[in-house]
């Protein structure tokens, strides 16, 4: 099969298979043949791991990492896509193609049942119009070890974020509460094929099998850091307050104290630990009324 990432041949199956890339799918496809396996060095998988990857596209990427892995699997929303796999993955018999929206998908379920007893990792150029889902899902799955992404920089630099950065938010705090990040490297828009009108950035995600906090109550610890994000730059019992009105401003305040922490205190500069003491004590309080 010749390069895929090649622009006469991308051109050739798509009039062959009358297929246009589709703007609404997010479909900007890889044309620099340096970047698949430079991705597929980033997430470290080797004959031992299985793969899910999220949006095949024609499969340039999926190419490489059945190359690679022990099996691939590949989640694709293009109902039109399907013929074209069929011709450019032919004779890749560790590949397998599940037609569906991947925001639908039981990740827990199809990796059972897909990979028993195989570490797992996800390896992906993720549709962009929807990648805060896509990682919040396979995040909250619990069973990946490791997730290997490119997406927008500017999300890559969010999910990396330090406490007190312009870019830290409470989506950071989501991803780092169930991975360690490292930003990789940039990957400029003449990579792809239409250019995306912004600059790209792979990410690898570990996974924390165990978490570090003593977190009470998770729905509380993440209600306490959406309400903390939700009024930046105004004081953390305020957004506490509204964010939960059961508190009350002066509960609220008593919260904070509590805590330990001063009354001017701003949710932006605070980590996962200090997130963990205020969730913490508002759990305590409710216990003991
Ligand atoms: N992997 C290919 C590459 O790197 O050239 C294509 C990547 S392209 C940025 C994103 C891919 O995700 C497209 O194939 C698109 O059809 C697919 N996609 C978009 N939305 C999806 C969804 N909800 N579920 C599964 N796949 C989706």
């Amino acid at each position: 099969m010749p390069e895929l990432t090649d622009l006469s041949v991308i051109r050739t199956l798509c009039e062959k298979y009358d297929f246009a890339l589709s703007k609404g799918f997010g479909q900007n496809f890889i044309i620099n043949p340096g970047l698949p396996p430079k991705i597929v060095d980033a997430s470290g998988v080797d004959k031992n791991w299985g793969v899910l990857e999220i949006g095949p596209g024609i499969g340039v990427l999926t190419k490489e990492l059945a190359q690679r892995a022990a099996k691939v699997v590949s989640i694709e929303v293009d109902e039109r896509l399907p013929p074209l796999l069929a011709e450019t993955m032919a004779g890749v018999d560790n590949f397998k193609l599940v037609l569906q929206d991947v925001l639908k998908v039981d990740l827990r379920a199809l990796i059972e049942e897909e990979f028993p007893g195989m570490p797992v990792a996800v390896c992906a150029n993720l549709p962009y119009y929807i990648t805060s889902p896509i990682l919040t899902a396979l995040l909250e799955a619990e069973c990946f070890e490791s997730v290997t992404v490119m997406v927008q920089k500017e999300v890559a630099q969010r999910i990396a974020a330090q406490p007190g950065s312009a870019d830290y938010s409470a989506f950071t705090v989501f991803c780092q509460y169930y991975a360690q990040p490292e930003l990789l490297f940039d990957v400029p828009a003449h990579c792809f094929l239409p250019q995306p009108k912004v600059t790209s950035a792979v990410i690898h995600l570990r996974t924390r099998q165990e978490k570090p906090w003593d977190i009470l109550d998770k729905d509380v610890f993440f209600r306490t850091v959406r309400a903390s994000f939700a009024m930046r730059r105004k004081k953390l019992s305020n957004g506490l307050a509204s964010g939960f009105p059961e508190l009350g401003k002066q509960g609220a305040a008593e919260v904070l104290q509590a805590a330990g922490f001063d009354a001017n205190v701003r949710g932006e500069t605070l980590g996962i630990p200090e997130f963990a003491r205020i969730a913490n004590e508002i759990v305590r309080r409710r216990g003991e009324k």
